[in-house]
């Protein structure tokens, strides 16, 4: 049996939100980001690392207490860590699973480098980024046309 080793390294969990295949390492980043969102402040979360994978070779997991993760999460998260698996687990088998890809329009999620950007000069303006690539590993800003990488954007803290 291929799984009796996942099996006993990733206990089985009745009911909540698996986020799986997080590159070993970066479990620390997806946490960062549960954590800023204030709705998740009273959700029980477990970090795993460094579980075997056949995909990644060394993966992170996150388990949470939780039957519904919000569609805002998962697009922060993407941002940061593109790629992970987001899987609902209930009663013990996995409900739905979803790849979390960063969206091609990113509304209000990042902080624009460009300190003149008019969306770090007036508060009451959004930032808005469009992916310029198909892969989204670059994206421009709306207002003020800069074209950052994605990875070096710092998510919004509101
Ligand atoms: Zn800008």
């Amino acid at each position: 049996m291929k799984d009796s080793e996942n099996v006993m390294l990733i206990p089985k969990i009745k009911l909540g939100i698996v986020i799986d295949h997080i590159p070993a390492g970066d479990g620390i980043k997806v946490l960062e980001i549960i954590t800023r969102h204030e709705e998740m402040h009273e959700v029980v979360v477990s970090l795993g690392q460094n579980y075997k994978s056949k995909k990644l070779g060394r993966k992170d997991l996150i388990k949470l207490q939780m039957d519904y993760l919000s569609p805002e999460i998962i697009q922060h998260i993407s941002l940061v860590v593109p790629g992970v698996t987001i899987k609902a687990v209930k009663n013990y088998d996995v409900h739905s699973k979803v790849v979390a890809h960063p969206p091609k329009e990113i509304k209000n999620l990042l902080v624009c480098k460009n300190p003149n950007c008019v969306t770090n000069l007036e508060s009451h303006i959004e930032s808005y980024f469009t992916a310029v690539d198909k892969e989204i590993k670059t994206v421009k800003c709306y207002y003020c046309e800069r074209v950052f990488e994605l990875h070096a954007l710092e998510p919004n803290v509101d």
